[in-house]
């Protein structure tokens, strides 16, 4: 269980409790407040200027890297925290949100410019109560009045729409808002996830997924075809065997490996079980 789940979560999966999408939650005014801040800030950043500061946080001397980091990690947690989730339990988690808009992707506007991006969905943020987020997503991706940035989706829609995802290789991710709050559900690759950017600089901005992923010897073929969708880098090859093998202590548990295997070679077992990833997060 990650830290999250012993915080909020009460020994059970944090992001399965119904009153972390709640409305009494996003009624909280400093609560929505910093929610259109984020958006208004994030949305007038570029992508570069996040790869300088890690970049300049590298020249920095070991101590001192570790000490900002550990402060801006406490800070994120407090904020602004993700976890990776895999279909299943997405497919809960959509069942606990009471309604699911899809909204443009800050980080592809930031690192793209695009503003066309629709892989991130809005959780409780209902569209008529919301009115005020609406003209701060309207300023920020720069649609037109009559075009508004809020398609309201059923459940099974937006689930169509992840599986389509994971096809694409694209892992989903959860994301607090002024944590415990669930507000913000994404899709993201390594080209243009700024989350996916702190990962690959160690900085923690998101905790690895409940689960670790596990290759059945007897039904992989060693086809290699899960290999290009692991963005973790978690997925190795044994000459010897001809099998495909899976790095736990580099596995993030999103499952999206599974969506290329044919064989259904590849399940996800429980991290908290898991004799060498149990504690990894
Ligand atoms: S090996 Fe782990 S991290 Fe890589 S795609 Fe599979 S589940 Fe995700
Ligand atoms: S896609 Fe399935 S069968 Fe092919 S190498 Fe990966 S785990 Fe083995």
């Amino acid at each position: 269980m990650c830290q999250f789940c012993h915080q909020h979560g009460e020994g059970q999966k944090w992001y399965l409790k119904a009153e972390h999408y709640s409305q009494e939650l996003l009624n909280d005014l400093e609560r929505r407040q910093y929610i259109r801040d984020f958006f208004q800030n994030y949305g007038n950043k570029k992508g570069a200027k996040f790869e300088q500061d890690f970049q300049k946080g590298l020249r920095s001397p070991a101590w001192l890297r570790k000490l900002l980091y550990h402060f801006q990690e406490k800070r994120f947690r407090r904020d602004h925290f993700g976890q990776v989730v895999p279909l299943e339990d997405l497919a809960q988690v959509l069942n606990l949100a009471s309604s699911i808009v899809r909204v443009p992707c800050i980080c592809r506007k930031i690192n793209k410019g695009r503003t066309d991006a629709e892989y991130c969905f809005g959780l409780g943020l209902d569209a008529e109560k919301m009115l005020d987020l609406q003209d701060t997503f309207l300023e920020t991706f720069g649609r037109g009045p009559d075009d508004g940035p809020f398609d309201r989706l059923s459940k099974e829609e937006a689930l169509a729409l992840h599986r389509g995802f994971e096809k694409q290789g694209l892992i989903h991710t959860i994301w607090t808002f002024k944590t415990p709050f669930i507000g913000g559900l994404c899709n993201c690759d390594r080209a243009d996830c700024l989350a996916m950017l702190s990962y690959r600089y160690n900085f923690h901005s998101f905790f690895r997924g409940e689960y670790v992923a596990e290759v059945n010897d007897d039904a992989c073929i060693g086809c290699r075809e899960c290999h290009s969708l692991c963005q973790f880098g978690a997925i190795g090859f044994s000459v010897m065997d001809q099998k495909t093998f899976i790095d736990p202590l580099r596995c993030y548990g999103c499952g999206i490996c599974r969506a290329a295997c044919e064989m259904d070679a590849i399940h996800l077992a429980p991290r908290n079980e898991h004799p060498l990833a149990a504690n990894l997060w």
